[in-house]
């Protein structure tokens, strides 16, 4: 098979890691990659954005498969424009990819299939940004509509803060804070059958014990085994089988990565996001569990055989991402600053690029995401670590409490 993956970040490069592993893959190809992945993939420059550059370089290397990594290409229309020239494409149609283009559309979504979420209003004007704060009461929180990779959400106890952010952004999404600890679960799709990947948990917060602003995500682990065991089947139930259903009612059938954002509160799990494509960065530690070969799963999605593939296979043991970001990630992130140590496998290259010596370099505000797994949570955050040890990055920050509080036993349901 002859695969074609579109992304730059850290989530591609695992994707890439995965496919290159895949005995069925002949030729990998990635656009536009990064230095991590050239390791393991032939990098092309394209506008990952622009569906017909992108579908055009998919009929140019004769690709079986198109694997969509970030969100921005699929609300642009690439999964259409590469499915328009007869090409198989792993991720939801432009249409469907309005589960994340728009909170106000999930939410809308949510409502007409009985899915467990927060109470919400889609607010276009401050008079009703008032009321709903007024009715929903602190802690606020407060939704950019649209895409804001990771840095919409506002969750405040300070109503003028509150308000600040809703008058920045316009079009908000203003719901009931959810309490409980969080739990990301991405489900593979072909628009009916559904298969679930293992639950995974990410860091939002900048800093140790969640403090500091919301980042894209700064580390992850899994498996997560203080979640109840029926998690994954009550929310097959709950919540992805009525979203797949009313989104195949609505015409626009969401076939591709459904990443189901919870909050396991004292009343059950409920939706706190959807996304439509892999995250960032609990991706690196689900694939470095998944012993089934990963392009025949999106294959069999991507082409409506998802119900005939066989059940899928775990390693044993566990896997720990800790994210190294630039100096001033996340405000205006440092970039250009040299790297080294991070040429080593487990290593996955989020934000880099190669200067014309030939040097590694930092090019984004999430630099590393560096991954390890072990026989158990804490060998596998200690070797996490271990790695993180051997990597240099000027002004690099990184969380020192990926996965101790699981480790420690402190998660409380
Ligand atoms: P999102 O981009 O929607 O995932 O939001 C980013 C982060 O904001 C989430 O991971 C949560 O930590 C927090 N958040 C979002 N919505 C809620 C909510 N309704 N209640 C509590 N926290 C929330």
């Amino acid at each position: 098979m002859r695969v074609l993956l579109i992304g730059s970040g850290g989530r591609e490069h695992a994707l890439a890691v995965s496919l290159a592993a895949d005995p069925s893959v002949d030729f990998l190809a990635a656009a536009p990659g990064n230095p991590g992945i050239a390791q393991v993939a032939a990098v092309y420059e394209v506008n990952p954005a622009d569906p017909a550059s992108v579908a055009a370089l998919a009929v140019e290397l004769a690709a079986d498969l198109v694997v969509v990594g970030p969100e921005a290409p699929l609300v642009a229309g690439v999964a259409d424009a590469v499915r328009a020239k007869g090409i198989a494409c792993f991720g939801p149609s432009a249409a469907a990819a309005q589960l994340e283009g728009s909170k106000a559309f999930a939410k809308d979504v949510m409502a007409a299939a009985g899915v467990p979420t927060a109470r919400s209003y889609a607010c276009t004007s401050l008079d009703l940004v008032d009321r709903a704060l007024a009715d929903l009461g602190a802690p606020y929180v407060v939704k950019n509509d649209g895409l804001a990779a990771g840095k919409g959400v506002v969750v405040t106890d300070s109503l003028s803060a509150a308000r600040a952010h809703a008058a920045e952004c316009g079009k908000v999404v203003i719901e009931e804070y959810l309490s409980g600890p969080e739990v990301s679960l991405f489900v593979v799709t072909d628009g009916t059958a559904a298969v679930p990947l293992m639950p995974a948990q990410d860091f939002k917060r900048l800093g140790d014990n969640d403090e500091g602003p919301n980042t894209g995500g700064m580390g992850a682990y899994a498996p997560l085994d203080w979640t109840p065991a029926d998690l994954v089947p009550r929310v097959m139930r709950e919540t992805v089988e009525p979203t797949l259903a009313e989104m195949r009612r609505r015409g626009t059938p969401f076939a591709g990565l459904l990443y189901v954002g919870l909050a396991l509160t004292p009343d059950g799990p409920k939706v706190i996001e959807f996304n439509a494509r892999f995250g960032d960065p609990e991706t690196q530690v689900v694939l470095a569990l998944l012993a089934t070969p990963l392009a025949g799963l999106l294959q069999a999605a991507a082409t409506g055989k998802l119900a005939e593939h066989p059940p899928l296979r775990w390693r044993e043991g566990s896997a720990v991402t800790v994210v190294v970001a630039a100096q001033n990630y996340p405000a205006t992130p440092r970039t250009g600053d040299v790297i080294t140590g991070a040429e080593v496998p487990g290593v996955i290259h989020a934000g880099t690029a190669r200067r014309d010596d030939g040097a590694l370099i930092s090019a984004g505000g999430r630099v590393l995401s560096v991954t390890a797994t072990g026989p158990d949570l804490a060998s596998a955050r200690d070797a996490a670590y271990a790695l993180v040890d051997g990597v240099r990055l000027e002004g690099g920050q990184f969380r020192t409490d990926i996965a101790l509080g699981a480790v420690e036993g402190r998660i409380t349901l």
